[in-house]
């Protein structure tokens, strides 16, 4: 048989190794699918690499597939939660606050999920800053998801870092792209148009809010 044979059987029964529900983060399964399937068709052309790892919930489609290819994950996080996870905003969980540093630490948490689905010799945390991660980068990877900080500086900035390295063939994947204002925060889609409008990527279908390109 094949190999895109054997791949193919998996796209509906992703046997993710932990129970992905128990994992705190704003990731619909049919995008984590997606993500599955970018990163286990693009492992060849290089490493994974996401921003905005959070719990670990999008990370653990990503190495999922990365091991079945014995490929990695870079997973890059400051771990001290995007604007909105801050104390007194919309997404805060007190769970994840740290109150001796009165700072949000998703790290602990990312560890225990990444241990719990045995994928610790799959990924590699970055806790750091995507700028900071990306300033001396120069490996080209495969694919990258983009679910770092919705503002516009921090959307634009991974946009900048990171699409760049991708390689031809490879995957660009945003997260949270709402056309409609109503619908959501524009940082996202505003980075999806500018990909868009490069000349560096066609457009794939989009999966829920999930924004896929291909790089040529
Ligand atoms: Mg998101």
């Amino acid at each position: 048989m094949p190999l895109n044979v054997i791949d193919n059987a998996i796209d509906n029964t992703i046997d993710l190794p932990i129970n992905i529900n128990t994992i705190k983060g704003f990731l619909a399964e049919d995008e984590g699918q997606a993500l599955f399937q970018a990163a286990r068709d693009t492992a060849h052309l290089g490493a994974s690499l996401e921003v905005g790892s959070y719990c670990g919930k999008s990370t653990v489609y990503l190495a999922t597939a990365a091991k079945i290819k014995n490929n990695i994950v870079y997973a890059i996080d400051h771990h001290r939660g995007s604007e909105e996870h801050q104390l007194g905003e919309e997404y805060h969980d007190n769970k994840l606050f740290d109150p001796q540093a009165q700072l949000m630490d998703t790290f602990k948490a990312f560890r225990k999920t990444m241990r719990d689905a045995q994928l610790e010799d799959t990924v590699v945390p970055i806790v750091a800053s995507s700028q900071l991660a990306s300033r001396n980068w120069s490996t080209p990877l495969g694919m990258v998801f983009i679910d770092g900080g919705h503002s516009m500086d921090a959307a634009m900035t991974d946009y900048r870092a990171w699409a760049g390295h991708i390689a031809v063939g490879g995957i660009l994947a945003i997260h949270d792209i709402f056309p409609d204002p109503k619908d959501g925060g524009q940082a996202p889609y505003t980075i999806w148009k500018l990909a868009k409008a490069s000349g560096l990527f066609e457009e794939l279908p989009t999966v829920n809010t999930l924004g896929l390109f291909k790089r040529i």
